[in-house]
């Protein structure tokens, strides 16, 4: 224990006050220490890889952390682990991320295309809904899953697990 006490004289100084008997303390050792947050990353069990990597790997639908398997069981569902590496895919809850970004890269093509056409050629309306129409469908349904893997992959390298018995 430190024989002392930290204290503020009238005039509003910092003063170190010793206890009888005792040598006063240095202020570094009478103030408490700081707390710190733990900023080391966490050692995982299974392999973390760069955010390019592990985007690129949930791209393509293989696992982002180690991709050898298969991230997707299903159109949508992430396989609840990996069964090479071992890392909780399931936990990784992209949620309505997927579709958001879906719908703003869609659009940007989707419109960029229709002004394009229109300035060009001005046609009827029928030819505009025959040509878009089908084209987001497809384009939405087609990127979907890929940026579906690219956000799980994100997700992994920005340590964003969620398991079922967390509120
Ligand atoms: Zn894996």
């Amino acid at each position: 224990m430190i024989g002392g006490a930290y204290g503020v004289t009238c005039c509003g100084a910092a003063k170190l006050f010793a206890a009888p008997g005792m040598k006063a303390p240095t202020l570094s050792q009478a103030l408490p220490v700081r707390w710190q947050p733990d900023r080391a990353p966490k050692a995982t069990p299974w392999p973390v890889p760069s955010l390019a990597s592990a985007m690129a790997r949930g791209f393509a639908g293989r696992c982002p952390a180690c991709g050898t398997t298969r991230l997707f069981c299903g159109y949508l569902r992430v396989v609840d682990a990996c069964g090479a590496c071992g890392a909780p895919l399931g936990e990784l809850r992209a949620d309505d991320a997927p579709p958001y970004f879906t719908i703003a890269i869609v659009g940007h093509i989707i419109i960029l295309g229709m002004l394009m056409l229109e300035k060009a050629a001005s046609p009827p309306l029928w030819v505009h809904a025959a040509i878009w129409l089908p084209l987001t469908t497809i384009l939405s349904l087609t990127l979907l899953r890929p940026i579906k893997g690219a956000t799980v992959g994100l997700m992994l390298k920005l340590g964003m697990f969620k398991s079922d018995t967390d509120g």
